[in-house]
């Protein structure tokens, strides 16, 4: 093959170098396949969905905890 293969710093491992994206990092430029990149970015996006999600529950969780308190006040207030 004359294109050959380059080390994957990601994988520890060979891939066919058109497989390859050169990325820098703050010890250099090193090569990482692209599927390593693209798993990571979904992996990054997956993960931040969840994070927007979770918060989005426990703001609601929160708001409905704080209306049912400010609800049994106002009920306990006009006894
Ligand atoms: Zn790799």
């Amino acid at each position: 093959m004359s294109s050959g293969t380059v080390y994957c710093y990601h994988c520890h491992t060979q891939h066919p170098r058109e497989e390859m994206r050169l990325v820098v990092s703050k010890s250099g430029k090193r090569w990482r396949c692209i599927a390593s990149i693209k798993a990571a970015q979904k992996s990054r996006e997956e993960r931040e969905a969840f994070g927007r999600k979770v918060s989005a529950m426990n703001k609601a969780e929160a708001q409905a905890k704080l209306k049912a308190r400010t609800a049994f006040a106002n009920q306990t207030a006009l006894k």
